[in-house]
């Protein structure tokens, strides 16, 4: 099951107040890059937003699309996520979610936790320990891969 971004609209209508309580204005670069991170739930890193944007805008340059990644992080409109452990991509589902990435076609999706799912009761803690943010990552086959490899 894919969880979209709840609603781009909404999120954008979040996004510009939130940029302009920070006394700043929603570009028209800045609405674009979000559009496209928006756009396709596929977890892009910087460099694939920016040539999915480029073609609309020919004035962006690769340092404001990374400039608008950083703002919506720090707005948490979307989220950083390091999935094989070097490329940062972004994700602009601000729902609580995992990551699964199949291991044969790299594709990523987004799971969503089980209503009432306690990642914490899955793990030991130390006493003291508190849980402030929390990554999950899977990894395994697509529902089309797995069917290639019965095959
Ligand atoms: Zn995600
Ligand atoms: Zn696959």
């Amino acid at each position: 099951m894919i969880v979209r971004a709840a609603n781009p609209r909404r999120q954008l209508k979040r996004y510009e107040e939130s940029i302009a309580q920070g006394g700043m204005r929603l570009t028209r670069q800045r609405r674009h890059v979000y559009e496209v991170l928006l756009a396709r739930p596929d977890h892009p890193t910087a460099m694939e937003v920016f040539l999915r944007a480029k073609p609309e805008m020919k004035s962006l340059s690769l340092a404001t699309v990374y400039n608008v990644l950083e703002t919506l992080v720090q707005r948490g409109l979307a989220r950083k996520v390091r999935l094989d452990g070097t490329s940062t991509h972004y994700c602009a589902n601000t729902m609580e979610h995992g990551h699964f990435t199949c291991v044969v076609c790299g594709a990523v999706l987004d799971v969503p936790l089980l209503d009432g799912g306690e990642l914490e009761k899955l793990h030991r803690l130390p006493r003291g320990y508190t849980v402030v943010q929390q990554e999950v990552s899977l990894h395994g086959t697509c529902a089309t891969c797995g069917k290639k490899m019965t095959l």
